[in-house]
């Protein structure tokens, strides 16, 4: 098998293998997409939980607030509006409510007369949302999200109206519910990091924001017309979406409303799981998956280069050879001996080389057969096949002709040096006993030779010529070498 076709085939196999690794690639790719989609909904349904859950936190917080308030308006200190005793009694109820950065009482012009926390100057509060709607509704009051005025940290004030005895409001007794609660809650359901929890009205003002790991609350500032914002508008209590947030972060927000008031308009939390940790799973599978294939293919890629031509043609080799050779002896068949022989005629005949072609048929076989065994006569044929081929060289052909007939062509010999290679044949086989599996048995062979002359026009004419010279052998005694 001529080795130029090596090249051929080796740029197949790896055209092969590419082609193969293509569809594996749109798989890989496909899971990828249907373990995101997958993810994605779990995210979805996880940051909706949770969304739910702060709501319900929220409203928890603002029914306790609503009835610490109510006991408080009715404690008679209170009523009273005994400042130094409502202080110290707000003071020890914040260390019984964490949740409350600070209790105070605001007399109806808004001044504070009383608080948890010592104030350091007078304060009013005559322009907050919790005072005025306290004192317009005359009945408990949710304010703004807003950084307290005496406790400096971002809180939410709720209000409720303290009576007097003649039934006209004579204070507003507040809470301020600290935000901190948020951060806390992040902290107890384990938000992934980077996860926003963000409270804003429709109008898009944010309300509070709050990022994990504890970063800054901060309340007060205006979303811009995000998608986020469209979202909510389009659809409507409950949903979600993903998107860019406004730190250029891709993530999936789910948001709930909170709280429906009537002069506030709806007010609403939305939790935001960034979609890097949320995909994070499903980008470790894709890279190995990937990383995975990579080194598949470049396994196959370099097994293609260094040895898959050598591999695939060694078969193609083994089964030409089984073609060209006979079973018994490993002898050239005689078609391939026929097909060789002709090749090395015609370039003798064009190069004036020399050529010596012998037949050899060995004697009386059959009484070999009949003697020993057909199977002692195989191993007589494997053997003197063996011995043929030790004797002529490498370069000369020696094909089982037929039965128990074997065709030699001596390539650059001429009649002399043929008949004396014919004449070593006879010899050794005679001499020797040939040994088989019931020891060595004794055969003679008979030998026709002739050597290429200029008016041979084919290989088959001179071995013919052979041939009746081995039938002349055959005639004149047998274990002769006769000259054609
Ligand atoms: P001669 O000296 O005239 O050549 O006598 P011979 O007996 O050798 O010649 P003949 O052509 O009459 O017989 C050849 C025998 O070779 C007949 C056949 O049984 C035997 N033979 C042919 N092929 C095989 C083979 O593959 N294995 C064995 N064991 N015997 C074979
Ligand atoms: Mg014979
Ligand atoms: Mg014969």
């Amino acid at each position: 098998m001529p080795r130029t076709v090596y090249p051929i085939i080796r740029r197949r196999v790896i055209l092969l293998i590419v082609l193969s690794v293509a569809p594996l690639c749109a798989l890989v790719a496909y899971d990828n997409f249907a373990d995101r989609t997958r993810d994605a909904a779990a995210v979805r349904e996880e940051s909706m939980q949770l969304v739910r859950v702060v709501a319900d936190d929220h409203r928890r917080f603002i029914d306790s607030a609503h009835q610490v308030l109510n006991v408080l308006a009715l404690v008679p200190a209170v009523r009273r509006r005994e400042a130094a005793a409502c202080s110290s009694l707000f003071s020890e109820l914040l260390d019984q409510y964490p949740q409350y950065a600070n209790i105070g009482l605001a007399a109806p012009d808004g001044n504070v007369l009383a608080s948890g926390i010592s104030l350091k100057q007078p304060v009013n509060v005559a322009d907050r949302a919790f005072f005025q709607r306290a004192i317009a509704t005359g009945g408990f009051s949710v304010g703004d999200f807003q950084v307290g005025r005496i406790t400096g940290k971002p809180g939410l004030n709720m209000g409720f109206p303290v009576m007097g005895d003649i039934g006209a409001v004579v204070a507003v007794v507040f809470v301020d519910l600290d935000l901190d609660w948020l951060d806390e809650f992040a902290d107890r359901t384990g938000f992934p990091e980077g996860t926003t929890l963000t409270i804003f009205d429709s109008s898009g003002t944010v309300l509070v924001r709050h990022q994990h790991p504890a970063s800054e609350i901060w309340v007060g500032t205006t979303l811009p017309e995000t998608p986020i914002l469209k979202a909510f508008r389009e659809q409507g209590r409950e949903g979600s979406v993903e998107t860019r947030g406004p730190d250029g972060r891709e993530r999936l927000y789910a948001f709930t409303m909170l709280a429906e008031r009537s002069d506030a308009g709806e007010v609403y939390a939305c939790v935001g799981v960034p979609t890097d940790v949320a995909f994070a799973s499903a980008q470790r599978e894709l890279i190995r998956n990937l990383l995975l294939l990579a080194a598949v293919t470049i396994a196959a890629l370099m097994a293609a280069w260094f040895g898959a031509a050598e591999w695939l043609l060694r078969k193609t080799e083994e089964v030409e050879r089984l073609a060209t050779t006979d079973g018994l002896t490993g002898l050239l068949t005689r078609r391939s001996f026929d097909e060789l022989a002709e090749m090395e005629f015609r370039r003798a005949r064009r190069l004036g080389g020399e050529m010596s072609a012998l037949m050899i048929d060995i004697d009386f076989f059959k009484k070999v057969n009949d003697r020993f065994g057909h199977s002692t006569g195989d191993d007589v044929l494997r053997e003197l096949g063996r011995l043929l081929q030790g004797i002529v060289r490498d370069v000369d052909l020696v094909g089982r002709y037929g039965g128990e007939e074997f065709s030699v062509l001596l390539l650059e010999v001429n009649a002399t040096q043929g008949l004396e290679t014919a004449g070593r044949i006879r010899e050794a086989v005679a001499k020797s006993g040939i040994s088989t599996s019931r020891g060595p048995v004794t055969v003679t062979v008979s030998v026709g030779i002739a050597t290429l002359r200029p008016e041979d026009v084919s290989f088959a004419g001179l071995l013919g010529r052979a041939d009746a010279a081995l039938y002349h052998a055959k005639l004149t005694g047998r274990n002769r070498v006769e000259v054609a």
